[in-house]
């Protein structure tokens, strides 16, 4: 069942205590991926889920770097596109840039203006929603080219850091600690 895979997929989530910092808990999602049955179970769930909610999906934008892991994969599950939104200076072509704060200072994150056509049904993917800031710079992007944003969906949320309420978009999580 959803349930069985769920927590077998959790089980295999690697925990790091003061990495890559004194005091963060760093949720490697490198465990679960290097475990067989963990990655087709995470496909599985990634998948039924948003052919569930959002089967009029068009395309998939995954972010700089662990949102890659799930960008091809889903689009050729689902049969639609997908592209990445990038950190600044490593896309080719007219791209368009949003800014975003990190823990202490900022980052840039850029998206090239061909890859979504005004109107296109985006969901963002991401490994794990931490304080929303990415996810939110990345809604921000997708919205500036013409995009509609279905929802922002992560394999892990850290519930207690409240990023959910900065995204005035959906939000989805598989595992919440
Ligand atoms: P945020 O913008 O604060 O939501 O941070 C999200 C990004 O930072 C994601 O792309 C994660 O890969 C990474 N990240 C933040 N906190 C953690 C954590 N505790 N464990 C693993 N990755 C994290």
């Amino acid at each position: 069942s959803s349930a069985d895979k769920l927590d077998y997929v959790k089980s295999k989530i690697g925990e790091y205590a003061d990495f890559p910092k004194k005091g963060i808990v760093f949720r490697d999602i490198f465990g679960a991926l290097t475990d067989g049955k963990a990655c087709v179970y995470l496909r599985d769930l990634l998948v039924r889920h948003i052919r569930d909610k959002y089967p009029d999906v068009e395309l998939i934008v995954g972010l700089d770097s662990r949102g890659f892991l799930f960008n091809l994969l889903l689009a050729t599950e689902l049969g639609v596109g997908c592209a990445p939104i990038r950190k600044k200076g490593k896309l080719a072509g007219e791209v368009i840039s949003v800014e975003y704060q990190l823990e202490y200072g900022s980052d840039v994150f850029e998206l090239q203006r061909a890859a979504i056509k005004p109107g296109q049904k985006v969901v963002i993917v991401d490994d794990l929603l931490a304080t929303g800031g990415s996810l939110l710079a990345a809604t921000a992007l997708v919205r500036k080219v013409g995009g509609v944003v279905l929802e922002s969906l992560v394999v892990i949320e850290l519930v207690g850091l409240g990023g959910r309420k900065k995204l005035d978009s959906n939000v989805h999580s598989l595992i919440q600690y």
